[in-house]
């Protein structure tokens, strides 16, 4: 799993002073976009994370569980993991969280294992199945 150290060796630690050149604003394609309207238009992102993101929602549409997205609730957000001293991996802009009012950290997920099938596939790991559930999140599996 991608730790915070991993993110820091690439990225640099997230402060006002880090560069933000593996940054990138990134607008989600319309043809899949339209099909899920919960999602924003944009998202600001890290590069590495546009073509996982990209297949993740193209799967989602492919598979016909648009209406599984209810919430679309954040990505880039330089924070530290909550009750933690480490830095979240949103931070770097390498995770998203979804459906957070029915997936709070520490409770039981309610996402469809379909649904969370088309990050995992996408490359992405799911919170949901850590020792301290957050199953809104998913993060890159590897950077
Ligand atoms: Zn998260």
């Amino acid at each position: 799993m991608v730790t915070s150290q991993d993110c820091i060796d690439k990225y640099g630690e997230p402060n006002v002073q880090m560069e933000y050149k593996h940054m990138q604003v990134w607008d989600i394609p319309a043809a899949i976009n339209r099909q899920l309207p919960d999602t924003p238009d944009r998202v600001y992102c890290n590069k590495d994370m546009v073509n996982p993101l990209l297949c993740a929602l193209q799967n989602v549409v492919q598979r016909d569980l648009q209406d599984e997205i209810k919430t679309w609730d954040g990505l880039f957000n330089i924070r530290k993991k909550r009750g933690l001293r480490s830095w979240s991996l949103h931070s770097w802009g390498i995770a998203v969280d979804i459906n957070a009012a029915w997936n709070g950290l520490g409770r039981e997920p309610q996402m469809s294992k379909e649904l969370v099938a088309c990050f995992t596939d996408a490359g992405f790991d799911w919170g949901g199945t850590w020792r301290r559930k957050d199953g809104m999140h998913f993060q890159l599996a590897t950077i």
